[in-house]
């Protein structure tokens, strides 16, 4: 049975209260059209709220030991397990990745929570000899205070958890604006927060526009940090009002991912890997294939397998289970991926299969696109360059081993590759010299755990990563103590025998 909202119309959590704000926008079923629920277009004043109570509420959470923290966190875990199957399908009917997907990006989330629950116990620091007698140096985080993360429509649970989570965990107070698009998970994990006992003002959600919510978090001078998942153009702007303002950054951005298929590869493994990576969230995965870069000598058999293999992808409304590929999220990303299909004609290359927007009965209301494919394309072609986000790869062949590697390696981006073949040589030079933040050897593109770090090279970000303990990175400062039981003052680098 289909599961439904207890309300019509969503409302901010701010210092633990659901507050009500006047104007709002309708969130829209992208597999039918239909309305779900009203969200709420907060301005500025809900951000100074929000930081507000955020403040506030961090200098106690702080001192709240971390273990303690932690059990919060596993609470939180408990609630979202229980809670599986019911925020799956809200996730696919405000999002619309099928519903298989869905539970796996849920399942995301409560793995986060129960690895940083665990880290609660850790939160690691360094005790090291001092170069003094009687004297001890170690180091240890700090929290930063009030951090701000803004997430992305196309994982709506999964991307803030490993926001969120270590966020909290090491101290620190969260104001969280989700995309306007999907703002159902934001509104269910609020919630859970509030059942978990999360004190009053340590988690925050604000709905509203990038361009007025987010904008005005940027800003903010008493946010410290701004953690930021989305497309590149945004984030480059983010980054350089934060640099302006000296305000820590992290940036999750855009992918141009590549599968590799070497002459001695399984093909229908590979085939295998490159369906679910490129047409998986019908291709709207920061880490979705959209090349596939094969070596000349099995060009045809693998064209051949996948278009074989194509034939058999359902498209439809992910809440029913037999649909493999969903909808685009909205008509703007169904436009640009239409556009991508005439540059790619136009640039010369050989559209093989698909190329076009499915409509009819089957498809009223929604906005789908049939997974396309493209051949013999040339690496510098925009369609071999720029993130397309959508179900659409691109062919590009090789000569050699080490072609493929230039040619994976010759785009803006860097966040996640693969490579098929069984030569355990070119297996250890490929994890070498492929220059993602990601390497995959006989899987797709997609497919990360969260007790690893996520996050890209070059254009994909600037530096930081999201989940693994690397997340912490983000949420806290280290900090460099000396203890000096000497009982007369030693001064470091002079008083050295
Ligand atoms: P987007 O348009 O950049 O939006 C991302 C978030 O930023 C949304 O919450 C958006 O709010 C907000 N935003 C927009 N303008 C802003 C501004 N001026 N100031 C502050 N915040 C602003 O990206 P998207 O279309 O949602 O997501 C798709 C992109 O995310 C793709 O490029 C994908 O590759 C990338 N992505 C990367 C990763 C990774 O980890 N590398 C993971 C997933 C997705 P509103 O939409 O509500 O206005």
């Amino acid at each position: 049975m289909a599961v439904s909202l207890d309300t019509t119309k969503l409302s901010n959590f701010i210092d633990g209260k659901w507050v009500d704000v006047r104007k709002s926008t309708a969130v829209i079923n992208p597999a039918t059209g239909e309305e779900i629920v009203d969200v709420p277009l907060s301005d500025a004043g809900s951000v100074d709220d929000a930081v507000a109570a955020a403040k506030k509420a961090q200098k106690e959470w702080a001192l709240v030991p971390a273990p303690q923290r932690a059990e919060i966190l596993y609470q939180v875990g408990t609630l979202l397990k229980e809670r599986k199957e019911r925020l799956s399908q809200l996730l696919t009917m405000e999002n619309g990745k099928v519903l298989e997907e869905a539970r796996g990006e849920v399942q995301e989330g409560i793995d986060m929570a129960f690895y940083m629950a665990g880290e609660g116990r850790r939160l690691f620091g360094q005790t090291t000899p001092a170069e003094l007698n009687n004297k001890f140096a170690m180091s240890q985080r700090a929290p930063v205070g009030v951090v701000g993360i803004i997430t992305p429509w196309n994982f709506p649970i999964a991307i803030a958890t490993w926001k969120s989570f270590p966020a909290i965990v090491a101290g620190n107070a969260v104001i969280w604006k989700p995309a306007t698009e999907t703002p159902i998970m934001a509104y269910e994990l609020a919630k859970i927060f509030e059942e978990a006992g999360l004190p009053n003002g340590v988690i925050n959600v604000v709905f509203g526009s990038g361009q007025m919510v987010g904008n005005a978090m940027v800003h903010h001078d008493d946010i410290r940090v701004i953690s930021f998942t989305g497309s590149n153009d945004i984030g480059r702007n983010i980054a350089a009002d934060c640099g302006r303002k000296l305000k820590k950054v992290s940036l999750e951005m855009g992918g141009k991912n590549a599968v590799i298929v070497m002459d001695d590869a399984d093909i229908d493994l590979a085939v295998e890997g490159i369906l679910w990576s490129a047409f998986g969230t019908s291709g709207q995965r920061c880490t979705a294939c959209s090349r596939v870069i094969v070596h000349e000598a099995v060009k045809e058999k693998l064209e051949e397998k996948l278009l074989q293999q194509m034939q058999h992808l359902t498209i439809g409304n992910g809440l029913n289970e037999t649909i493999k590929v969903g909808p685009i999220i909205n008509k703007v990303g169904l436009e640009k991926i239409k556009d991508y299909i005439e540059i790619g004609k136009k640039e010369g290359a050989t559209l093989l299969e698909g190329g076009y927007e499915l409509s009819g009965t089957d498809y009223m209301g929604g906005n789908f696109f049939i997974p396309t494919l493209f051949t013999d394309v040339e690496p510098t072609m925009r369609i071999a360059q720029e993130e397309i986000f959508g179900p659409v790869v691109s062919l590009i062949p090789v000569q050699s081993f080490e072609e493929a590697i230039e040619v994976n390696n010759g785009v803006s981006y860097g966040l996640s590759s693969s490579i098929f073949t069984r030569d355990v040589n070119r297996v250890f030079q490929a994890q070498r010299d492929l220059d993602t933040g990601i390497v995959y050897v006989n899987a797709g593109t997609t497919g990360a755990e969260i007790h690893l770090p996520f996050g890209g090279t070059k254009g994909t970000g600037n530096g930081h990563r999201d989940s693994g303990v690397q997340a912490l990175d983000v949420f806290t400062e280290w900090k460099a103590i000396y203890v000096d039981y000497s009982g007369k003052l030693q001064r470091a680098q002079i008083d050295v025998e």
